[in-house]
């Protein structure tokens, strides 16, 4: 379904990016990796996509904190894969603290890194999408995009944020064979929340498991997390023709988190 198409996912190196770039290339998707990591192992989930579904594949190491190297990264995909078909602004970052106690340093980094980096890749490949009149935007947003919880001052700002940076790049790239969507994740396991289960283990002396089920009951009707595969299988929905109208909207993957 994606044979030919060149897709760049920020931040697949680990968790729900990882996740989406494997499906992309599960359907036939070129796609370029971004994010840090150990260089063996991103080396080997390199060969391993490119042996499973023949299809090629690159890898930038670009900090997205960083506009200069966003340009490198996409100078970079469409110097080793071709025009970018499919951009997926996934690179995320969460610190929790009161708002008092907020580190100046943290507020920055979430914002450039969840928010500013998807108006910067954007940037970048816009004209050629517009020029081939094909293009699917996907922002990996959040649940945080929609409603709040507290001690999450900028992860909910940045998330809000590129909710309402969706809904501009639908509305102006409306008539140019363009969609961009976010979606919007409640609980998924991964490094990002496993330290948030590990702190709160640690903070109420409890089991893993235990601050596990906690998180969950707090916010999640549906107490179960959902996998990077299924935030991946979504992507892929919305690469596909029968989504061609489907833009601007944020997407809830969140075991009625929002319902509420
Ligand atoms: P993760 O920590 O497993 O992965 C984050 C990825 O971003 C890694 O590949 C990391 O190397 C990369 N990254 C971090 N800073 C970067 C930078 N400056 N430049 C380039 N790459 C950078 O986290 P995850 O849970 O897979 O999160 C992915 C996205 O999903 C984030 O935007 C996060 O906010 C969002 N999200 C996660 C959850 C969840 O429950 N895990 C829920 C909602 C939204």
């Amino acid at each position: 379904m994606l044979k030919g198409k060149v897709a760049v996912v920020t931040g697949s190196t680990s968790g729900i990016g990882r996740g989406i770039a494997t499906a992309l290339a599960t359907h036939g998707a070129d796609v370029m990796l971004n994010g840090f990591g150990d260089g063996a192992e991103i080396v080997r989930v390199a060969k391993d996509l490119e042996e499973r579904h023949s299809v090629r594949t690159g890898y930038s190491p670009a900090d997205v904190s960083r506009p200069a190297e966003i340009r490198q990264l996409i100078a970079d995909a469409q110097r080793l894969l071709g025009p970018v078909d499919i951009l997926v602004n996934n690179a995320g970052i969460q610190h929790v603290a009161p708002l008092e106690q907020f580190a100046e340093e943290h507020w920055n980094a979430i914002l450039a890194i969840n928010l500013s980096a998807a108006f910067h890749t954007t940037k970048a490949v816009l004209l050629e999408m517009k020029q081939r009149h094909w293009g699917r935007i996907i922002n990996i947003a959040s649940t945080h995009g929609l409603v709040a919880s507290a001690g999450k001052a900028a992860y909910v700002a940045a998330k809000h944020g590129l909710v309402g940076l969706t809904k501009v790049i639908a509305i102006e790239t409306a008539n140019d064979g363009i969609t961009c969507n976010a979606i919007c994740p409640g609980w998924v396991l991964t490094p990002l929340v496993q330290q948030q289960i590990a702190d709160r283990a640690q903070g109420g002396g409890m089991s893993i498991e235990a601050a596990q089920r906690e998180l969950l009951q707090e916010k999640q009707p549906m107490l179960q997390f959902t996998t990077p595969q299924q935030i991946g299988a979504l992507a892929v929905v919305l690469c596909d023709d029968a989504t061609a109208t489907v833009t601007g909207a944020a997407w809830p993957v969140d075991g009625g988190w929002t319902a509420q």
